[in-house]
């Protein structure tokens, strides 16, 4: 039977929009972004939109801009042609029948469902995923400039504008002693001033983590991310137990429930990194931070550098969860030369105010899609810059 949420039509495309300055990470440096955007059309006209978003093409995972789009649009669009796009469940079902993994696409599939059907209903997407219980998050700023004092300049601005006071260095990529050096210069800027964060995104081994994260624990940092590899749940485990003063953040390590499962039974974590696109969705967020609630674990609602539809995405969802958080860093629009909404999230006294509004609340522009769309661009693949980070 066909219903007014039958899904008629689905259309993803690769956008490329430059970032504002290098962002640099362990992997390398990136200087611009490539969302992949799907629009969604249903029986009764409203449509909705979705996102996916890599770091650095596949760098941060196996997926990238280019399997995304194709995921959507030669296995993911046709399982769902036809189907009820208000049985989310269903449709990640038939998501997972017709390809295996590729938990990024089917994020931004089953994001443009909920919009749409949010749409149809003149709800905002909050109340489909459980009901609101955060107005605001505090939100983070991540400095990645890869040069002290443009990051402290940066900070100072940001401390100033009453934007941001939790901010997030990106390690791994110098030698550990040249990391410990930076990050002390940073944090004696900002003492006092602001919380400070690392992410060393899979850089160190756990020797090196053991030997090194104190010294950075020492000069005030609170917040360790992923500080070894995907696989390393024996490191995490030992630096949850040994480590004083700061909590340790999975975040390439948790990207299932059973992921969110085996980290808790392990206590290899403190904190969890919620994201909505390596979860594989917005019901599949919940269901990790459902494991995460459980295991008196923590959450922090992370970010791949979306634009303004899949950080409003992400806030509806976070915006559900419960109370043990570290707020979240929605940062990916400002991060970009520009946006493709009419009206960003606004950021009132360093906390990012959570959207309503039917659907993720967004005003979607056309012509700013299509003024980003790679193939109207002509442009190519999107490159890591490995050099620049060395
Ligand atoms: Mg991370």
């Amino acid at each position: 039977m066909q219903g007014r949420f039958t899904v008629e039509r689905m259309e993803a495309r690769i956008l490329d929009i430059p970032t504002i300055r290098p962002h640099k990470l362990s992997f390398g440096s990136i200087s611009r972004q490539s969302p992949v955007i799907v629009q969604v059309w249903l029986k009764d006209g409203a449509t909705g939109f979705g996102e996916a978003a890599t770091i650095g093409g596949p760098s941060w995972n196996e997926e990238s801009p280019e399997s995304i789009h194709h995921a959507i649009t030669s296995y993911l669009a046709p399982a769902l042609l036809g189907q009820e796009a208000g049985g989310f469940e269903n449709a990640l079902a038939r998501m997972d029948k017709a390809c295996k993994g590729n938990a990024f696409a089917k994020s931004a599939v089953e994001m443009a469902l909920i919009d749409a059907v949010a749409r149809t209903l003149g709800l905002p997407a909050w109340q489909l995923l459980g009901g609101k219980v955060h107005q605001s998050l505090p939100l983070a700023w991540t400095l990645a400039s890869g040069d002290v004092a443009k990051d402290l300049e940066e900070a100072q601005l940001r401390l100033e504008q009453k934007r941001h006071r939790i901010f997030k260095m990106k390690i791994g990529a110098r030698a550990p002693e040249q990391d410990v050096a930076v990050v002390s210069q940073i944090a004696r800027g900002l003492q006092g001033k602001a919380t400070l964060t690392v992410d060393v995104n899979q850089a160190w081994d756990g020797n090196t983590a053991s030997r090194y994260l104190p010294r950075l624990i020492e000069a005030g940092v609170t917040l360790i991310e992923q500080p070894v590899a995907q696989w390393n749940v024996p490191a995490l485990k030992n630096l949850c137990a040994t480590l004083q003063g700061a909590l340790i953040m999975a975040d390439e390590t948790v990207c299932t429930p059973q992921d969110a499962m085996m980290l808790a039974r392990e206590n290899a974590s403190h904190v969890f990194s919620l994201k909505v696109a390596k979860h594989g969705g917005l019901i599949r967020t919940r269901k990790v931070a459902a494991v995460a609630e459980a295991a008196d674990i923590g959450w922090y609602g992370g970010t791949m550098l979306e634009t303004s539809i899949g950080s409003a995405a992400s806030a509806h969802v976070f915006s559900t969860l419960g109370a043990q958080h570290q707020g979240c860093e929605l940062f990916g629009p400002q991060l970009l030369v520009d946006d493709i909404v009419e009206k960003q999230m606004p950021i009132v006294d360093f906390e990012l105010q959570l959207p309503d509004g039917p659907g993720f609340g967004l005003n979607v522009l056309p012509t700013q899609l299509d003024r980003f769309d790679r193939a109207r661009q002509g442009l190519t693949a999107t490159h890591v810059d490995m050099g620049q980070a060395a």
